[in-house]
């Protein structure tokens, strides 16, 4: 059961061959049993998964049930989820139980999934390794001498592990692609504003974005079919038809036309990763792809010009953390400035800080011209590249990460190698487009590598059904790691 693809656990869900009570039930063992070595899961309510676990068998045994009805998913905890400990990874909210859901987390109420707990993550969103966190690191189930990506490498890890049948994650530099890509799982961020943001704790707001991680790219469109959709609650959430995410899967791919940027295939890319990314490449022309060579000429200014942006976006929202309105209090202070100096100092982990600082700098009067407004010109030509690219190709394709999944502490104290890793990733979120990462075979230590997928504005579909078809000709994505 436990390696069944969300379809299959639908059908047996709904041909009464399994109860949801008995799948929430497999799954809650085996985060008991596993955790500990991953540390993949903040906080688990069996309970409460089970209450709705049966919810679910009463609505399967009435015939009103949905795709993912009965299906247990794990809620990366940057997801308000009612009732749950949300903590974003961080001390700042180490008490903080969300007394509302976020919009994604009420979709999936809604199609009666049942949440199996929330997953660890890098503290607010903000890593590449999800060493940041609270919570302490998660480790990569392929090898547990190794991260697992970040930021949302817990939820990455438990799909791996296979600790849940599907998971959310979020991205704003890549958080959802690179952790997919060093954990061996498929991985997909929308477009920006398919996805209400609401009661999705805020890092940069102009970038992030929620999005399904699982074990194929028929799993992704079942899960956005369930998360996407407008919300007024989010004033950048986009108002759209519904659009059916399978609904292309099975189209083939004859006249393609795949865009290989070459600013993507120069230094920089392993050789263990640029060999997979290549083979990915030959086995989409046998599908009967054509290959269109791109450039995207800007995308070398996306590392500095997010380390700008982003570090400013957060400044400004994690400004309501201040131990009053929310979160944190340090036990002891002398006056009003003191309780905010403390609580702030005590509450964040060093990478927030260091990005409070950043985004404080560069918003100040002085800077503000010669750092944020120039960022947000060079995203204006980093967008832009992209639409010339789009006159030629139909989806764009690359590495999702320039490595493998590295050690643990390997780059812990130093961020610019940490920042590097989403030297791929970052581009996509500033230009506001659809990426996805799905495995395509392994490199250096047996370690899985990612094939990233870029799509035009709202082309999921396609992207999906471009990563269907590999995944109907290859079987990367239902490699597991041995001996969990
Ligand atoms: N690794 C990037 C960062 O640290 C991206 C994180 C993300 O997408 N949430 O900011």
């Amino acid at each position: 059961m436990i390696h069944s693809s969300l379809a299959q656990l639908g059908a047996a869900l709904r041909a009464k061959k399994i109860s949801s009570v008995e799948l929430t039930q497999t799954y809650l063992d085996r985060i008991t049993r596993l955790n500990a070595q991953l540390n993949a899961f903040i906080t688990l309510n069996p309970e409460a998964s089970l209450a709705q676990a049966r919810a679910a068998d009463a609505r399967l045994a009435a015939g009103t049930a949905d795709a993912l009805t009965g299906i247990p998913v794990a809620q990366k905890d940057i997801f308000c989820a009612k009732g749950w400990l949300t903590t974003c990874g961080s001390k700042m909210l180490h008490n903080f139980v969300s007394p509302y859901d976020a919009h994604v987390i009420s979709q999936f109420n809604n199609a009666g999934a049942v949440n199996l707990g929330k997953t660890n993550m890098d503290e607010f969103a903000m890593g590449s390794s999800n060493e940041t966190s609270h919570y302490g690191p998660v480790k990569n189930p392929w090898d547990t001498a190794r991260v697992p990506g970040g930021s949302s490498g817990g939820t990455a890890a438990a799909v791996a592990a296979r600790l849940c049948a599907a998971a959310t994650g979020t991205d704003t530099g890549g958080s959802i692609r690179q952790p997919a890509a060093l954990c061996g799982i498929s991985g997909l961020k929308p477009t920006y504003g398919v996805c209400s943001r609401y009661g999705m704790i805020a890092f940069a707001s102009s970038l992030d974005q929620a999005g399904p991680m699982g074990r194929n790219a028929e799993d992704l469109a079942l899960m956005l079919n369930v998360m996407a959709g407008f919300d007024e609650r989010d004033s950048t959430s986009l108002q759209r038809d519904k659009e059916d995410y399978t609904r292309d899967l099975n189209k083939p791919l004859t006249g393609l036309r795949i865009g290989l940027p070459k600013e993507f295939f120069a230094e920089g890319m392993g050789a263990d990763v640029a060999k997979a990314v290549e083979d990915a490449i030959a086995e989409y022309k046998k599908l009967g792809a054509v290959i269109v060579d791109i450039s995207l000429p800007n995308s070398k200014l996306s590392v500095p010009v997010y380390y700008v942006l982003a570090p400013a976006e957060a400044s400004s929202n994690l400004s309501r953390f201040d131990g009053v309105r929310y979160g944190y209090r340090a036990p002891e202070y002398s006056d009003l400035a003191d309780m905010y100096e403390k609580s702030r100092a005590q509450g964040f982990g060093a990478e927030v800080k260091r990005r409070i600082m950043i985004g404080t700098y560069v918003l100040s009067h002085g800077y503000y011209d010669a750092y944020y407004l120039q960022a947000q010109k060079i995203r204006r030509l980093i967008a832009q590249d992209f639409t010339e690219a789009y006159k030629q190709c139909d989806v764009i394709m690359g590495p999702t990460s320039p490595s493998t999944a590295f050690k643990l502490g390997e780059k812990g104290d130093d961020p610019v190698q940490m920042y590097l890793s989403d030297i791929y990733t970052i581009a996509v979120n500033l230009a506001g487009l659809p990426g996805m990462s799905i495995p395509c075979g392994f490199g250096a230590n047996d370690m899985p590598v990612g094939l990233q997928i870029i799509g035009n504005y709202f082309d999921e579909a396609r992207m999906l059904n471009v990563a269907h078809q590999y995944q109907l000709a290859t079987d990367w994505h239902n490699r597991a790691p041995q001996g969990l």
